[in-house]
């Protein structure tokens, strides 16, 4: 087989493949829909903002760019809330010396392009749309947005990376026994900026991801390098309250005053970003299989989109490449045999991460200010403090290590169970660190491990 690959989509995680597969040495074309966003900059030049960790970093090292990523991120080691009554509280996500990292979604894409378009067997085409594939040629056709013109590539392997609305997985769809399931949520997100003081500081401590959780919705903002803050409103579609329910520039003020007071000292354009910047909804895409006769494959959120509340969908985009370039280390460029084995091995992981992500959301946007699940925080903390073999908070698993998310998805029920019957130790506020507590935990481990 020639070594030719086309990779359909430079975001995220098809500039990062594309990196993987020139280092391998194909000659690899990539398709974007969108203009060049190192020339017109990104979307306006508005950025979200995005949380990177460690499965993040170990497909940067992996791709051996680690170093050029690490100069545009922003470590984050906790979160600060921000209560209904302007107490902040500072909650650690993992051990001393555990972060996640801020990253600038744009930014990272530019710094991606830049590095894969450094690999002189790397070809770019912008303002191509990939108007979907002919799956057993396989080709591939795309309108050139430019000149209206209707071009078709061959290549004997195809990389999907179109993103949540893929056209290469609608050209999948309509295969026999292919499943596919799509869910939005009841909420949607909208982006707001907290400049920088005139002196080009950050107004809020750069070193958290600040959270102001209000049962049913929330705003987060995570820190940029040039001293502004990136936060997202997350907000009921409708209902009493919800972007709906907002109809005018004193109903906006009157929200935030009430809801978010402490932040509208620093978000000055409030009105004006808030009736400007679009209202976009949250999906989940579930299907399988993710690949076409070990020709075609999905990749990122192609195959797996799901909702932010993990911080995680980039990160399992980037570990599809990890796991796949480790699939091909191990049995060699034989892609008829690993791009199946790949697919069928990931959909459990793709699935898992989308259930753990939707869950977070209730911890997100109201559990952090609860105290019973502060307590679970703390017992869950001094558990794994005693017994660092046996026990691994699941935000640890999922952020902080590469256990596979189907086996993090099971020990979330595991962990729930648990932390049910340690609740229920008579007192268990003042004994938190008690035998009781540890007895429970003792019998749970027991009955896990058979
Ligand atoms: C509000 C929000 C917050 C998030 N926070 C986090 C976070 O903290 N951590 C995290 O890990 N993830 C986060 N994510 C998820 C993350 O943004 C995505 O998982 C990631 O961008 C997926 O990368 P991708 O390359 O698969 O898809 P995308 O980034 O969507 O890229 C797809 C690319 O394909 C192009 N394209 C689409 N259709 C076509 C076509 N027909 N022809 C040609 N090109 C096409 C698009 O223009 C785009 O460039 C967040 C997402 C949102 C919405």
């Amino acid at each position: 087989m020639s070594k030719e690959a086309i990779v359909v989509g430079a975001g995220l995680v098809g500039s990062l493949w594309a990196v993987f597969l020139a280092r391998r040495g194909y000659q690899v074309k990539v398709f974007e829909r969108r203009p060049d966003m190192r020339a017109v900059g990104y979307r306006g030049g508005k950025s979200i903002n995005l949380a990177m960790s460690e499965r993040g970093w170990k497909a940067v090292e992996k791709a051996g760019i680690r170093e050029e990523i690490e100069k545009v991120a922003i470590p984050m080691p906790g979160r600060m809330i921000h209560n209904a009554d302007g107490q902040l509280s500072f909650q650690a996500y993992g051990k001393e010396g555990e972060a996640i990292y801020s990253v600038s979604r744009g930014g990272l894409n530019m710094e991606l392009l830049h590095i894969a378009s450094g690999f002189p067997n790397v070809e770019f085409f912008f303002d191509y749309q990939c108007l979907g594939a002919d799956l057993d040629a396989p080709k591939i056709t795309f309108e050139n947005t430019k000149t209206g013109q209707i071009e078709t590539f061959e290549s004997p392997l195809i990389f999907a990376t179109d993103g949540a609305f893929s056209a290469v997985r609608y050209s999948l769809q309509k295969t026999d026994r292919f499943n596919y399931r799509q869910y939005y949520l009841d909420h949607g997100y909208k982006e707001l900026t907290i400049p920088p003081t005139a002196d080009g500081k950050h107004r809020m401590d750069p070193g958290a991801l600040h959270i102001w959780p209000r049962g049913n919705f929330m705003l987060i903002a995570l820190p940029n390098a040039d001293g502004s803050f990136t936060c997202t409103l997350f907000l009921p579609f409708e209902g009493p309250v919800s972007y709906e329910s907002i109809r005018n520039d004193a109903d906006i003020l009157a929200f935030f005053e009430k809801h978010f007071p402490d932040a509208v000292a620093f978000i000055p354009d409030l009105i004006h970003d808030f009736n400007h910047n679009p209202t976009s909804s949250l999906v989940t895409v579930n299907c399988k299989p993710w690949q076409w006769q070990g020709r075609i494959l999905l990749l990122g959120d192609a195959a797996h989109a799901i909702v932010p509340f993990y911080g995680q969908g980039m990160n399992a985009g980037f570990e599809d490449c990890t796991i796949l370039d480790g699939m091909l280390d191990e049995h060699g460029e034989d892609w008829a045999r690993v791009i199946p084995a790949f697919a069928a091995r990931r959909v459990q992981d793709g699935n898992a991460i989308a259930e753990l992500a939707q869950r977070n959301f209730i911890e997100m946007r109201d559990l952090v200010a609860d105290p019973m699940f502060l307590l679970r925080k703390k017992i869950a903390a001094d558990l794994h403090a005693k017994f660092p073999g046996e026990f691994l908070p699941v935000y640890s698993m999922v952020t902080f290590s590469n256990t596979p998310y189907h086996i993090a998805l099971r020990e979330d029920d595991a962990q729930n169970q648990l932390f049910k019957d340690i609740l229920n130790v008579p007192d268990v506020s003042e004994n938190w660190n008690s035998p009781a507590v540890e007895a429970v935990f003792k019998n749970w481990l027991k009955q896990r491990n058979g």
